[in-house]
């Protein structure tokens, strides 16, 4: 497991464009999910350095918000071409320090095409002008935070990275970004591309560590206006606490989910078996907006399922460098405990269908794609984010109903519906509670330029090329007489 690729990645502290150790030497171990031996030791950032990290974006930001966005911008592309180049490299560091099969590597491409766009998106910052009050010309200028902190998970990290870094640069604020210490190794990556590229020192800096050190410090740093963070609504809660106690920063969050799908019994049952079972399969289930409970209706409920029990089976794990796989483990031993102690929670409420144990003969963290049928909607299993690839599929009558239950979640990030009646599923897009809505469809679609992110606790803010930038920009009102009545 240790290949020459992993062996001579890079792992240290990014800050000021150098890279370094954490300050007191402290490292954590980061095991492969797939083999559980050690990939890495990684330099835990302390406090001391989150701080420094911090004060090298506040001393590079007059600088570089005063640049045009056409020399911001080339920076961006340049960064693009070299993490296209890097795409398998990438991957294989994913691939062993999370566990995400190379076959299923998109960050590059998709994260790429993101700094291409933000590289030429720093021209739409504008204001607006009003000649509306008598005597005055007013208007507003858009201008940067200062500092902005990312706090991002593992689980598609180049993406969330590159999400988060590339808006905030465009509108000209700096950044402090905090990896996960479940997939540390391909931020530090995009760390010596940017080095290579040659970015200004303290534009980026790029940490290693625990959310409870570094992540905490900069949750609470009075010098970061602004704060970006995808994850957990337990880690969420506790960077808004941060925020509120230190100097009210602004927050932007994308946090967990509880998706549901629809079933009607006009639907197309093989495309809604096919795309529910990759909903839920994909990544190995860790996908904020993975479909993990299904309503069916009554009448093609048996055919739904043993459409849907086949597809699901059909997964090839494995080795996840191995091109040929498409099921990898959890990405580390706590996610792996998780999804078995929800199992068994499962077990206990609901009616086993499929899976429900670790896969036999493989000593990593593995986990059989898993059915549980007719569990009450009070069930534990049925509220909560399980973060694997466990679905819940239950029966109704009515759409009433349905809708009932859909709704009945403290989450609302992805909903989808699956109908051919054109009524009924803009009933049902309305009536959802969710940020994104499918109709026909359900995740992982999206779309490139409609905005992502959650209602209720799933989120604050929107994330989207047309959406993420003016999360980064403060709006000034200008008034100037200008000496008529
Ligand atoms: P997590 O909340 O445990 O960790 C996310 C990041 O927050 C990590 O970098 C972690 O170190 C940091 N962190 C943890 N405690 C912190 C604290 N007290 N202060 C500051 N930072 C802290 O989440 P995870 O396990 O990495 O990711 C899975 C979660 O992320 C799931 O809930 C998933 O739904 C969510 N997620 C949401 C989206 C979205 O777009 N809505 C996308 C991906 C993942």
């Amino acid at each position: 497991m240790t290949s020459t690729i992993v062996k001579e990645a890079e792992t240290r502290l990014f800050i000021n464009n150098e890279f370094r150790p954490a300050s007191d030497s402290g490292t954590f171990e980061l095991k492969s999910p797939s083999t559980r031996e050690t990939v890495a030791q990684v330099p835990e950032a302390t406090i001391e350095d989150a701080n420094v990290a911090v004060a090298a974006a506040k001393a590079a930001f007059p600088a570089w918000s005063a640049l045009s966005p056409n020399v911001r911008g080339e920076y961006l592309r340049k960064l693009a071409q070299l993490i296209l180049e890097a795409e398998d490299e990438l991957a294989h560091l994913d691939a062993v320090s999370m566990g995400r099969p190379v076959s299923a590597y998109k960050d590059a491409k998709v994260g790429a095409q993101k700094l291409q766009y933000y590289a030429s998106a720093g021209w739409d910052n504008h204001g607006q002008t009003s000649l509306l009050t008598p005597g005055f010309v007013n208007m507003t200028f858009k201008q940067p935070f200062g500092v902005v902190a990312a706090i991002i998970p593992w689980n598609v990290p180049v993406l969330f990275l590159v999400d988060k870094m590339a808006p905030a640069l465009a509108a000209g604020n700096t950044i402090v970004i905090k990896s996960s210490e479940k997939a540390p190794l391909t931020c530090a990556k995009v760390a010596q591309l940017i080095q290579k590229i040659g970015f200004p020192p303290g534009v980026v800096n790029i940490l290693s560590g625990h959310g409870h050190i570094s992540g905490s410090t900069l949750s609470h740093h009075m010098d970061v206006r602004m704060i970006t963070f995808t994850g957990s609504g337990r880690a969420g809660r506790l960077i808004q606490q941060a925020a509120a106690k230190s100097n009210m920063k602004n927050v932007l969050f994308e946090l967990g989910g509880k998706s549901p799908a629809v079933i009607f019994g006009d639907a197309d049952l093989e495309r809604v078996a096919k795309e529910t079972a990759n909903s839920i399969r994909f990544n190995s289930g860790q996908v904020c907006m993975a479909t993990s409970r299904i309503y069916v209706h009554s009448s093609i409920a048996d055919h739904f399922l043993s459409m849907f029990k086949e597809k699901l089976q059909a997964i090839t794990p494995g080795d996840p460098t191995d091109p040929k796989v498409d099921h990898g483990p959890q990405a580390d031993e706590a996610q792996f405990n998780a999804v078995k102690r929800f199992i068994e929670l499962g077990k206990k409420d609901g009616k086993l269908l499929l899976g429900g144990d670790s896969l036999p003969d493989h000593e990593g963290y593995y986990v059989q794609p898993t059915i549980f049928f007719e569990t009450p909607e009070n069930a534990q299993i049925m509220k909560e984010e399980i973060f694997g690839p466990v679905v819940n599929v239950n029966v109704f009558e009515s759409e009433e109903e349905v809708i009932g239950k859909v709704n009945d979640t403290e989450y609302g990030l992805y909903a989808s519906v699956y109908t051919r009646d054109i009524e009924r599923a803009l009933r049902f897009a309305k009536s959802m509670e969710a940020g994104s809505v499918g109709i026909n469809c359900t995740s992982p679609t999206g779309a490139f330029d409609m905005p992502f992110g959650g209602w209720k606790s799933s989120g604050i803010g929107r994330e989207g090329i047309h959406y993420s930038m003016n999360q980064y920009l403060e709006t000034k009102t200008v008034l100037m007489r200008i000496g008529d009545s």
